[in-house]
């Protein structure tokens, strides 16, 4: 059963910039989202949150308080050890030193472009959540493993694994974007009927791993070529919840249409 009926869940939607822009592209694209996420309609409706290069994060952290604007920002990734020898890594206290307040863990490209598993996803997934962030957990099935029939098993692999030993008074600060690899960046994406069916499903597992009312009160989100046209069908569904978004972040304009496409639906559950 859809889990219509589940708390009122404010949606959220991430800009994940990826290995995108520079300092002065970056700060614009901030103040323009950050100025739009203070004014109806989407202040206190939509939880927005921006992901920029970890080169501008401090940067655009210090723009946006400067510019008076809550919309809060977050990291790509994040190295789970505590500070010290690990040249090139980034810890979760120096993110959050910066103004960083979320960190994305398990994130398609980290997995099969960087060679993530899923047992160093969870580490940085609890060190996240230790160090006081909060997490968007991202799982997702490969072209090949769905058409082997096999998009639930992986979803419940990765969310099981990534979330191991995860406490249960921390799930209020962790998010789940289902990501189908296959859709990410290419212009497909998964029909509304099958991104609610594996999302139905991610939060039976979470529902099996914790309780019930935690996996009712988890926001998943849908991602995977997310753009203005297609947003309202997705978030039309009852366990879609917002969406991660990459390309289309890029684009101050796209990207609040997509925001704004969250807020109607959310005024219409
Ligand atoms: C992503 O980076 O998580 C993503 C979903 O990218 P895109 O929207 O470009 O498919």
């Amino acid at each position: 059963m859809p889990t219509k009926t589940a708390p009122q869940r404010r949606p959220v939607i991430g800009g994940n910039w990826k290995m995108n822009t520079t300092l002065k592209p970056a700060e614009a694209l901030a103040l323009a989202v950050g100025r739009a996420a203070m004014q109806p309609p989407l202040h206190k409706a939509v939880e927005v949150v921006v992901f920029p290069p970890f080169v501008y994060l401090a940067h655009v952290a210090l723009t946006l308080c400067h510019a008076n604007s809550d919309l809060a920002v977050g990291a790509q990734d994040c190295w789970p050890e505590p500070p010290g020898a690990f040249t090139g890594e980034i810890s979760v206290a120096q993110i959050k030193d910066v103004g960083g307040r979320c960190v994305l863990t398990g994130h398609s490209e980290r997995r099969h472009v960087i060679g993530e598993d899923d047992a160093l996803v969870c580490r940085k997934t609890r060190a996240a959540l230790a160090g006081g962030l909060s997490c968007i957990l991202c799982v997702g099935e490969t072209l090949a493993q769905r058409e082997a029939g096999e998009t639930d098993a992986v979803n419940e692999r990765q969310v099981r694994a990534g979330l191991e030993g995860v406490a249960a008074a921390d799930m209020k600060r962790v998010v789940i974007a289902y990501e189908p690899v296959w859709a990410i960046g290419t212009g497909r994406n998964a029909s509304p009927d099958d991104a609610q069916a594996a999302h139905q499903r991610i939060r039976a597992v979470v529902a099996d791993m914790f309780t019930p009312d935690i996996a009712a009160a988890l926001r998943i989100q849908y991602g995977g070529s997310v753009k203005p046209d297609n947003a309202a069908s997705l978030f039309a569904m009852p366990d879609i919840d917002g969406a991660l978004v990459g390309g289309a972040s890029l684009k101050a304009e796209d990207f609040l249409a997509i925001c704004n496409a969250a807020a109607s639906a959310a005024a219409q559950r």
